[in-house]
């Protein structure tokens, strides 16, 4: 039997509704305790907790009423951890939640730790171990599209995905066994054509999830964005712009921006992280000195530079040949617009056509969609991201990245007709690495890792 846990499962802080959760077989008879349907001054009536239906009424600690409440009672099975599970709607203000959850304890709940809910979700069998991952995912999303790829997990794709590889590598191994166990009834192990393609369509599924993880990791962390060029040119105000609000400071006075500042930010659903750094020119300044470090730095750390020149002056050669990086793509702003007749039309070097231009005003707004829309094309344009895709976290991309090892040693030994016994072993190790993803052979620690990476309450 597991002990009964309470939490509050909504944030901190005023709000128009909290919720407590509670979980475990006491769940029903202490919310009965603590329930009334009427304030303390009346007369207590003992609730009677139908599941799935609402209750209206009053938390009381003796002669005192804490809240007006809603409780809604959910049996076992049917509830988020598959245990009897009480919620308790109360008004959202951290003394009343805290007073609320007070009374459970003193009763004999206890707080549930982080992930707890979700954890024994998972451990009575309701969710596998992606879509509990994928519960923290949601909580976190940053942006739509991050959000639909949790939201595809917590419907159990990838499991589907893992559980249809394990299933082939299962009857594989079956048949491994068979001939080592019963070499006279089963006969040689034959490796077949068919098998070949079988194990080989394994692998490259596993290789795409590989790929869609690291194709698709911005979608969870944001692309990060540098602006960067020579002092007073405008970044400040461009990345204000895109920001759509006042994060940096701008001044007339070249070298303000020393320390890189940075900000969060959606394009059509796809989260970035942009960063304004230092003015890079040359100077004796050291302060100076050491925000233009860490601008090369910003730079290195990006995944898409922004190099930003100005209208009217010549274009800074030394210093975008020293700095631009090789290995990203960049985009050229032309900023500045304003100041100079659209057909006065600016040219970069020759050397550097190949590299998207936009014309903008961070003082008008003139280009900065355009600008937006580049960012897009650049980064993601080249993106295979179905509708259906499923999208492996970090812990998911290693192990699957082990289970590829496994898979092309298998292969490899099939090929030099390798011992039935050590190839039995490499798929088992292979279905165990598959397996940690679903969570069906996830050792304590993996588990621990997952769960504690969630909020109390979830
Ligand atoms: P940074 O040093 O590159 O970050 O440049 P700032 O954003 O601090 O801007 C330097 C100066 O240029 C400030 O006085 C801005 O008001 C001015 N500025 C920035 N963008 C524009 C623009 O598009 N047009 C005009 N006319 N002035 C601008």
């Amino acid at each position: 039997m597991t002990d009964t846990i309470a939490a509050i499962a909504t944030p901190f802080g005023s709000g128009g509704i909290g919720v407590i959760r509670v979980s475990g077989q006491q769940s029903f008879d202490l919310a009965a305790k603590i329930f009334s349907k009427t304030p303390a001054d009346g007369e207590k009536k003992a609730p009677q907790f139908i599941s799935h239906r609402v209750s209206h009424g009053f938390i009381c600690d003796g002669d005192t009423t804490i809240d007006e409440v809603l409780v809604i009672p959910m049996k076992a099975p049917r509830s988020y951890t598959a245990e009897d599970v009480v919620e308790i709607q109360a008004h959202s203000g951290t003394i009343v939640l805290r007073r609320i959850l007070d009374l459970l304890f003193r009763l004999g709940a206890r707080p549930a730790e982080p992930g707890e809910f979700t954890r024994r979700a998972f451990l009575n069998g309701r969710i596998d171990l992606t879509q509990a991952e994928a519960v923290a995912d949601i909580i976190n999303a940053r942006s739509d599209s991050s959000l639909k790829f949790a939201a595809s997990q917590s419907l159990g794709l990838l499991r589907q995905s893992i559980q249809e590889m394990i299933s082939v590598l299962t009857q594989f191994a079956a048949r491994l066994e068979a001939a080592i166990d019963f070499p006279d009834d089963a006969g040689a192990f034959s490796y077949t054509s068919q098998d070949k393609t079988k194990l080989q369509s394994v692998a490259d599924k596993i290789e795409r999830l590989i790929q869609q993880h690291k194709d698709a990791c911005f979608l969870k962390t944001g692309i990060r964005l540098a602006i960067c060029g020579e002092p007073n040119v405008g970044k400040s105000s461009i990345m204000n712009r895109i920001l759509e609000k006042e994060k940096s400071i701008i001044t007339a006075i070249p070298g303000t921006t020393r320390d890189p500042i940075e900000d969060n930010l959606t394009i059509e659903g796809i989260p970035f992280v942009v960063v304004d750094t230092a003015g890079i020119h040359q100077t004796d300044d050291l302060v100076e000195i050491i925000g233009i470090e860490k601008a090369r730095d910003q730079i290195e750390a990006a995944d898409i530079v922004l190099y930003v020149i100005e209208t009217g002056r010549p274009f800074p050669e030394k210093t975008v040949s020293k700095s631009l990086p090789e290995d990203k793509p960049v985009i050229f702003a032309i900023n500045k617009m304003d100041l100079i007749d659209e057909l006065d039309m600016p040219q970069l070097p020759e050397k550097y056509n190949c590299f998207p231009l936009v014309e903008v005003s961070a003082l008008t707004g003139k280009g900065i969609n355009t600008l937006k829309t580049r960012l897009l094309e650049t980064c993601i344009g080249n993106l295979e991201i179905g509708d259906n895709a499923v999208i492996p976290n970090l812990r998911h991309k290693n192990a699957l990245v082990q289970a590829l090892g496994y898979m092309s040693t298998i292969m490899e030994g099939l090929e030099n007709a390798q011992e039935e016994e050590t190839l039995a072993l490499d798929v088992k190790n292979c279905i165990d690495h598959l397996g940690t993803i679903t969570g069906d052979t996830a050792p304590p620690d993996i588990l621990d890792a997952v769960f504690n990476n969630f909020c109390i309450g979830k």
